[in-house]
């Protein structure tokens, strides 16, 4: 078991607004689920969240956009968020998600002070068109790359329990592992009623195993990180994503389902003895 483990949190800078329709995602304006939607979040309500994440001792923070990619709005936009969080909590390590981005795109994050980017490749690449029509998964694939040649941090996983089979899984690891990530944020679908698709239908062990075999099939990674679905899928049993090779969670809210109030994850990790890391290496 890992003794230190990385805390990120994860901040919608813009919310609700994609037009794609990614079957799992309840920010797709297609499927009118019932959350918050707003084409920027207020910038004294980040830099609240980015200050709250940093005093419970996040690492990394963030910068989410709903949408398929950059364009010069979001980019300039996440930009200015970056420069502003870093003024009032330079401590944090800044992470961009932003769907998919071109060399030059990520080299202008970059050059903001953006230290990693997040895009997850979701599932593999053939059961990908079963869960959507408006993109296809190469841009997904080309946009990781794109990462690597910005020299950037590369931050890309998946998502489990949207009916993929087994081999759909390792399909999609042993795709991750082609990218050679730092970071590899697991996510486990948590069932939103406005979505067509079917509930997650694995159990606690499975998704456990399935911790193990993200560790086992990517041992470079710096980190395994369980991200979205945490509480739902795992529920009681939380404490046992590190015996199976986690070593990086999602603190406070996620994107559209709200997370453990941040002190409760603390007071796990400290009833198991695990330090939160204090810097990446
Ligand atoms: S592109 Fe991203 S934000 Fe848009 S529907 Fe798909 S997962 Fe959601």
């Amino acid at each position: 078991m890992a003794n230190e483990i990385f805390l990120c949190s994860i901040c919608n800078i813009n919310s609700g607004t994609c037009n794609e329709d990614c079957k799992f995602c309840s920010q797709s304006v297609r499927y009118k689920a019932n959350i918050e939607r707003y084409k920027h979040k207020p910038m004294e309500r980040i830099l609240e969240e980015a200050k709250a994440a940093r005093d419970n001792g996040a690492l990394g923070f963030c910068l989410v956009t709903a949408d398929k990619g950059l364009n010069d709005k979001t980019l300039k936009f996440v930009c200015d968020v970056a420069r502003a969080v870093m003024e009032v909590a330079p401590e944090l390590r800044l992470i961009a998600c932003n769907g998919t981005a071109t060399l030059e795109q990520l080299l202008v994050l970059k050059e903001a002070g953006i230290k990693a980017y997040n895009h997850n490749l979701e599932t593999s690449e053939s059961f990908y068109k079963e869960i959507c029509t408006t993109h296809p998964w190469s841009e997904r694939y080309e946009t990781c790359q794109n990462v690597n040649k910005a020299g950037m941090v590369l931050i890309t996983g998946g998502i489990f329990g949207l009916g993929e089979t087994q081999e759909d899984r390792i399909s999609m690891l042993e795709s991750l592992k082609s990218l050679n990530p730092t970071s590899v944020p697991i996510n486990f679908y948590h069932h939103n009623e406005a979505l067509e698709l079917q509930p997650n239908p694995l159990t606690v062990d499975e998704a456990l195993e399935l911790i193990k075999l993200t560790r086992e099939t990517l041992p470079n990674a710096e980190r395994i990180m369980v991200a979205g679905g945490r509480e739902l899928m795992f529920g009681e049993r939380q404490e046992e994503i590190f015996n199976y090779g986690a070593n990086s969670i999602v603190i406070g809210n996620y994107l559209t389902t709200a997370g453990r109030v941040m002190s409760k994850d603390l007071e796990m990790l400290q009833s198991l003895h695990l330090n939160v890391a204090k810097k990446v290496k």
